[in-house]
């Protein structure tokens, strides 16, 4: 069942039941309080016309003296205590009442009954007859006012059920018309993503921020986020293969080379052999980066030890002099020796991205320090190169983004190392701060943001 329809149902059906049970207790307490009338004001009669009777009778013929009491609609009898009536006196329309069995009461009776169908107040009063015998006063009057009047009350209530239940199926339709149409919305804009296989926003109307307004901006966003992702998956590999694209064709052209003229041209043999190396060797690094990059966090396999920055840095920067012939200057502004826990190879990983950069983008010497500064500990890796432009800065991480592009190609590189750097720094706790200055340098700043032990 749809969920509009479900709201439409409940709602119809729970006011239904309410206004049944509102009306059913209106009803019954009407109906008591009638009857209890009729029978307190028959019984006010009957003490009235018994004082009245008990006055006359032997003086007047008691025939003669009921029928000056008979009420409109109803019976009037005395009956004495051996069950027997003497001649009951009856309203015009109420002589069928005469042929109801007559009962004598020891005592004082005032109820309602029932006889062919119709409803009755029954009052019997007890009085003594001339001859000194115990004898009943009986007045039996119908309660048609009384019941005709009950059963327009039944009808009004009912007619009131049908006509508040009118309110009620409108405000229930339009309650669920607001709760479905953005979810119908919703369904509509998803199934039209489905089909066409394109992003697309629902429109939101109406100004009030209720839980189905938020729904709908979740949606948006998160159809947005999809989107930007979708793009950026698509736009990354489409850079991944060109970028492979690049060395490929080289070594391609260098191996076509080889075949036709390699084995009569020693030097072009050496030549194109040193390419093909060099460039294949450029292409195992790019996708080890990219099978890096593709990783999720926790295929990262961190393994945490505790360390000593200064060790690692010194081992870092030494086997960094060693490769690059470089001039690297490390300075610890702190004396006690830093520990931290952290992962040895990840951390050293990011050094490498942050000393390879200051290697290719200066020539001066690099300087790397590190200490303590507002409880974290920092490694800034500074150099005096050519550095990046401001507007170029949150640019850098995206990957195969190059500042300049001809000029990294020439320093041999493919835009991916601080993208991977990164990933590295979120997997194992690290925040990255890059201050660049066009033409004076760049200082890259590593926090290590756990708590750490001096
Ligand atoms: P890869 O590191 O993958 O070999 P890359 O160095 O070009 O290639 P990134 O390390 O991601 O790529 O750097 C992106 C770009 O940011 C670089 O191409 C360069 O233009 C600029 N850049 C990075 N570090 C520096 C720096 N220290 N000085 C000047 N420019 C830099
Ligand atoms: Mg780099």
């Amino acid at each position: 069942m749809k969920l509009r329809n479900k709201i439409n149902l409940y709602t119809a059906f729970l006011f239904a039941l309410l206004l049944l049970l509102i009306n059913i207790t209106v009803y019954y307490s009407f109906n008591k309080l009638i009857i209890d009338s009729e029978i307190s004001t028959a019984n006010k009669e009957i003490k009235k016309i018994s004082e009245n009777i008990g006055l006359s009778l032997g003086s007047i013929p008691e025939g003669a003296l009921l029928r000056s009491y008979v009420p409109v609609n109803g019976m009037i009898q005395i009956v004495t205590a051996d069950n027997k009536s003497l001649p009951a006196v009856t309203s015009p329309g109420e002589q069928n009442l005469s042929k109801r069995k007559a009962e004598f009461f020891n005592s004082e009776v005032s109820k309602t009954i029932k006889y062919q169908g119709l409803q009755y107040t029954f009052e019997s009063m007890p009085i003594i007859l001339q001859d000194g015998s115990i004898a009943n006063l009986q007045i039996t009057k119908s309660m048609d006012t009384a019941t005709d009047n009950l059963s327009i009350l039944r009808i009004v209530l009912f007619m009131v059920t049908l006509l508040a239940l009118i309110p009620v199926l409108i405000s229930s339709r339009f309650l669920s018309n607001l709760i479905t149409k953005p979810v119908t919305s919703m369904i509509r804009t998803m199934t039209e993503i489905r089909q066409s296989g394109r992003f697309k926003t629902i429109k939101l109307e109406g100004k009030s921020k209720d839980e189905l307004f938020q729904m709908g901006e979740t949606f948006n966003h998160m159809i947005e986020l999809l989107e930007v992702n979708f793009e950026k998956q698509q736009q990354f590999a489409s850079n991944a293969s060109h970028e492979l694209k690049t060395p490929l064709t080289i070594i391609e052209s260098y191996a076509s080379l080889l075949k036709r003229r390699g084995l009569k041209e020693p030097q072009l043999f050496a030549e194109s052999i040193e390419a093909i190396h060099s460039e294949a060797i450029r292409m195992k690094e790019m996708t080890e980066q990219l099978l890096l990059i593709a990783r999720n966090q926790e295929q990262w396999n961190i393994e945490v030890n505790q360390l000593n920055l200064h060790e690692l840095i010194t081992q870092s920067v030494n086997a960094f002099k060693n490769a690059y012939n470089r001039e690297i200057k490390w300075v610890e502004e702190i004396d006690p020796p830093i520990i931290i826990h952290t992962d040895e190879k990840k951390l050293k990983q990011l050094l490498f991205i942050f000393l390879d950069n200051a290697r290719k983008y200066s020539d001066e010497e690099i300087v790397v320090t590190a200490g303590i500064e507002k409880e974290e500990v920092f490694i800034k890796i500074i150099d005096c190169g050519i550095g990046i432009q401001e507007d170029e800065l949150p640019k850098v991480f995206d990957r195969f983004y190059r500042v300049d592009k001809a000029r990294s190609r020439k320093q041999g590189g493919s835009g991916l190392g601080l993208s991977l750097a990164k990933e590295i720094a979120n997997a194992i706790g690290i925040s990255i701060h890059l201050e660049s200055k066009l033409g004076v340098g760049t200082t890259a700043t590593l926090f290590y943001k756990k708590k750490m032990k001096i």
